[in-house]
């Protein structure tokens, strides 16, 4: 169960170049081997530190997307802030073209992580009558959910949906902005951050979903595959990193959840089972948006268990942050 797994579409990318990334040498990805060196110095797109080549640590990532399943890219983890980043600038539209989410209906399942992750957002502030900005809604599966349940101020943008691209609603101020799975796409994420604080009125909420770096092992990055995301997550911020931005922006953070939505109480509906099933068949993102064929290996006792325990086992690899803003 991918976390992005119930997006729409390619969550929102800024298409500029990223001047950070400049620096970088342009690669292309090799099917027989990779180049894992660094320019002299690389700066953090998350906490600004100018990193020494020589003592970056870094891992080559397999694309987790099947048509790209032999591709693998270089992320290297910033020293000072442990934040994530992709090395290497590469054309996004190539990658993003048939987009496995692209293809995400509204599955019974999806209703099922839409109740966690709206119970989630209950917990950080949200009411039926506030106003709410899902930034980087995709088709607007969610947007949709929350309407149908008379949450009746509930807007949607995303750059790269026709039907939610009206820029609009950008200029408005909202009691809530929410953003899952768009972050760690862009190519600024301090830009993003700051982004939200202008769309949230004063005293109002931002709620960020994204992995959080802290608890991405590069050294077992096969296993992270699906949240490392390469190449479509540039950056990708440590716990650390997040709040930092967090605070020079004068938020006060009021709620912190560390395992996705997706993580269900439902017996098999959890990241355990989901990485369990992955692994048992071409371990790639596209599994999520196609039927469910599992195998023998998941009758296995402890497949069995992951199934009815796996929520208690999610890596802590993801954040959901609920932020004020000062009035
Ligand atoms: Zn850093």
């Amino acid at each position: 169960m991918a976390r992005d797994c119930t997006r729409a579409t390619a969550p929102s990318r800024l298409p500029a170049r990223d001047p950070i990334r400049h620096a970088f040498a342009v690669a292309t990805p090799s099917r027989t081997g990779y180049d894992a060196s660094m320019p002299s110095s690389a700066i953090c797109a998350a906490c600004g530190a100018s990193c020494d080549a020589d003592a970056v640590e870094r891992a080559a990532v397999p694309c987790n997307v099947r048509r790209f399943l032999a591709e693998s890219f270089i992320v290297w983890r910033c020293p000072r802030c442990r934040s994530l980043h992709a090395r290497d600038d590469v054309d996004l539209d190539h990658y993003y073209r048939d987009y496995p989410f692209h293809s995400a209906e509204m599955a019974w399942v999806t209703r099922l992580f839409y109740r966690v992750l709206t119970r989630r957002l209950k917990r950080c502030g949200l009411r039926r009558d506030m106003s709410l900005l899902d930034y980087g809604c995709g088709k607007g599966l969610y947007v949709q959910f929350l309407t149908d349940r008379d949450y009746q101020r509930i807007s949607g943008y995303d750059a790269y949906a026709p039907a939610f691209c009206d820029e609009a609603v950008l200029q408005r101020r909202y009691d809530m902005v929410f953003s899952q799975d768009v972050l760690e796409h862009v190519a600024d994420p301090r830009e993003l951050l700051n982004r939200f604080d202008e769309l949230a009125q004063p005293g109002g909420r931002i709620v960020v979903g994204t992995p959080d770096a802290s608890h991405i092992d590069l050294s077992r990055a096969d296993f992270h595959r699906h949240s490392l995301h390469q190449p479509y997550h540039r950056h990708i911020l440590s716990r650390e990193a997040l709040l930092d931005i967090a605070r020079s922006l004068g938020w006060r953070l009021e709620r912190w959840y560390d395992t996705p939505y997706v993580n269900t109480p439902a017996p098999f509906i959890n990241v355990r089972s989901w990485l369990r099933y992955a692994r048992s068949r071409d371990n790639t993102l596209d599994l999520a948006f196609e039927p469910f064929r599992p195998g023998a290996n998941m009758l296995t006792p402890a497949a069995l268990f992951d199934g009815l325990f796996g929520a208690l086992r999610c890596p802590r690899a993801d954040i959901l942050a609920a932020f004020r803003k000062p009035q």
